[in-house]
C-alpha cells in the first residue's frame, strides 16, 4: 500500500497533537514519530544528546534544528517508515520544514500527504496543558478535568504512574506559547498553499476532533 504518505500535525503545544497522532497512527498503521518523546527518551537514558537537550527542554525553548533533523533523518530511514509516518511536534521551524523537504527528496519514499493544522484559542491551550498528565510507562495522555484516569495518579491502560511534565508548569507554558508564535506559527504560511493542507477545529472532546480529522483523511 502506498497509503496516505507522511502526516504532519501543526498547532501550538496543547492543542492535542499527541493525542490525535496516537489515534491516526493506529487507524492508518503508520508509526507515530514524536520528536518530543524521542528527546525525552534520550534525557532518560542520559545520552550525550539527552544531556544537551535537557536544559533547553525544561526552559520551553527549542532544541537545535540540526539535532532534530538528525534524529528525524535516522527515524525515516527505518523500515517501518516506508509508507509514511505521523509526525507530532515536527517540524517546528521553517528550517526544519525545509530540511524535511530535502530529506524526503533524498530518501525517495512517500511524500507529505496531509498537513493538519489544529487550531485552538490560547486560553483553552493553557487550561489543557496545566491539567495534562502522562503515563511514565506507556505515554498515554490524561487530563485532570477533561479526561481523568479511573484511579488517581494511575494509568487506566497499563497501571503506570502518571506524571506532570516539567514544561507543563504555568510559567514555562507561557514561554512555550511565545516560542510557538515566533518560530512555529510561520510554518502555517509555509504549508498553507500545499495540497493536503487543512485546518481542523481543535475544540471539543478528543473524539470530536478525531472525527474531524478522519473526515480530512477520507
Ligand atoms: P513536545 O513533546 O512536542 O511538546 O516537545 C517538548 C520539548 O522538546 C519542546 O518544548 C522542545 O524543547 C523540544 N522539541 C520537541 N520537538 C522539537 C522540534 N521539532 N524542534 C525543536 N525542539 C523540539
Amino acid at each position: 500500500m502506498k497509503g496516505a504518505g507522511h502526516i504532519i500535525l501543526l498547532g501550538a503545544p496543547g492543542v492535542g497533537k499527541g493525542t490525535q497522532a496516537k489515534v491516526i497512527s493506529a487507524d492508518l498503521g503508520l508509526p507515530h514519530v514524536s520528536t518530543g518523546d524521542m528527546l525525552r527518551a534520550s534525557v532518560t537514558t542520559g545520552s550525550e544528546m539527552g544531556k544537551r537537550a535537557k536544559a533547553v527542554m525544561e526552559s520551553g525553548a527549542l532544541v537545535n534544528d540540526e539535532i532534530i533533523l538528525g534524529i528525524v533523518s535516522e527515524r525515516l530511514r527505518e523500515d517501518d517508515a516506508r509508507n509514511g509516518v505521523v509526525f507530532d511536534g515536527f517540524p517546528r521551524t521553517v528550517v526544519q520544514a525545509e530540511g524535511l523537504d530535502r530529506l524526503l527528496s533524498d530518501i525517495a519514499g512517500v511524500s507529505i500527504g496531509h498537513i493538519l493544522h489544529i487550531v485552538l484559542e490560547d486560553e483553552e491551550i493553557v487550561d489543557r496543558l496545566s491539567g495534562r498528565r502522562v503515563c511514565r510507562d506507556c505515554g498515554a495522555i490524561y487530563h485532570m478535568r477533561f479526561q481523568p484516569p479511573k484511579v488517581d495518579g494511575c494509568c487506566d491502560r497499563c497501571g503506570g504512574e502518571l506524571f506532570q511534565r516539567d514544561d507543563d508548569q504555568p510559567a514555562v507554558i507561557r514561554h512555550r506559547l511565545a516560542v510557538y508564535m515566533a518560530e512555529t506559527a510561520p510554518l502555517v504560511s509555509f504549508y498553507r498553499g500545499r495540497s493536503g493542507y487543512a485546518e481542523v477545529d481543535g475544540n471539543g472532546t478528543s473524539a470530536a476532533v478525531t472525527d474531524r480529522i478522519r473526515g480530512f483523511l477520507g
